[in-house]
Parts: structure tokens; C-alpha cells; sequence
């Protein structure tokens, strides 16, 4: 979604859009994201003197992979924030939140991956006590035992190479 800045604020002082946009799970590798849902956006704007101000609304249904198991975690995120809208270049006072823009043109998926990286959260985990998976066999230890003796597994590298193996299929 783009919003064109130079065909706003024609003859009012407020806009407002709304809408459904998809952003891409790439670049979310650090979050561990499986998927992101179409998400829901409400955006409100108004223009104070010579001042552009945007209320920026998402919310949306994110699935993690549990940081020590993998299995799925659904959680709902939702947030709002405030900013003032300024092209590339411009000076601002360092203590005002912005978005910058460029050639007037609103990237709606911009803003929202940008808080996305501000907002996720590093590390979910399925609960508290997630057991992880065995080292040596990758069974889902909060499924059962598994028969593994892990005496000889240096846990330090095991627990990445089984990690990697995982994310790899
Ligand atoms: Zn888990
Ligand atoms: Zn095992």
C-alpha cells in the first residue's frame, strides 16, 4: 500500500486509509517467524500549520517458533504509535518520533516492517518450561523421553547443529 502525499490535504486537514497489507517473513529470521498474517491497518493523518502528523494502527496474527523446540507459537500482535511525517533529508528535532519518506510517497509495508522490528519478540518460547529437543535424536522432549544417552553430546554445539537441521527441512 502507498499513499501519494502531494494528492492529500486538497481541501481538509485529516485523511484516513485503511486496509489489509502482507509483509514478507524475510529478514524476520531473528525473531524465528513461521508466518505472518494479512495484516490489518488503520491509518489516521492530519496536517497542524505546515506539519504532516500520522497515527499509524496494525494488528495482525504472528506465528514464532518456539526458541528452544520449534513448534508453533500463535500470538496476536497488535500496537499504535504517532509520528511525524518528514521527507528524506529534512532536518527534524532529534527528541520527535518520524517517519521519513521519499519522493512523498507513504510506504505503508515500510513503516510496518520497521515496527515489526521494534515490537516482535526476540525469543518466544512455547512455555516457560519447554524441555526443548534432545540434542541427539531431535525428539520434542515435552512429547516424552526419548532413549538417548547424551553423556557423550557436548550440549553447547549439539543443540545448534540439531537447530540448523531443523530449520533446514
Ligand atoms: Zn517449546
Ligand atoms: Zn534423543
Amino acid at each position: 500500500m502507498k499513499i501519494v502525499l502531494n494528492n492529500l490535504f486538497v481541501d481538509k486537514d485529516f485523511e484516513s486509509f485503511s486496509g489489509k497489507v502482507d509483509i514478507d517473513t524475510a529478514g524476520f529470521e531473528k525473531f524465528l517467524v513461521k508466518s505472518f498474517s494479512s495484516c490489518d491497518i488503520n491509518i489516521n493523518m492530519y496536517k497542524v500549520n505546515d506539519k504532516i502528523f500520522i497515527d499509524f494502527k496494525y494488528d495482525m496474527e504472528v506465528v514464532y517458533s518456539c526458541a528452544r523446540c520449534l513448534t508453533a507459537v500463535p500470538r496476536h500482535v497488535s500496537e499504535s504509535f504517532s509520528r511525524e511525517i518528514l521527507e528524506e533529508g529534512d532536518k527534524f528535532e532529534e527528541d520527535i518520533g518520524v517517519v521519513t519518506i521519499k519522493d512523498g510517497i507513504i510506504d505503508v509495508e515500510t513503516i510496518l516492517s520497521e515496527a515489526l522490528f521494534i515490537d516482535l519478540e526476540p525469543s518466544v518460547l512455547c512455555s516457560e518450561n519447554c524441555k526443548g529437543l534432545c540434542p541427539k535424536c531431535g525428539a520434542n522432549l515435552n512429547e516424552g523421553e526419548c532413549d538417548c544417552d547424551l553423556h557423550d553430546v557436548d550440549p553447547r554445539f549439539s543443540k545448534l547443529i540439531n537447530l540448523k537441521d531443523k530449520l533446514d527441512k
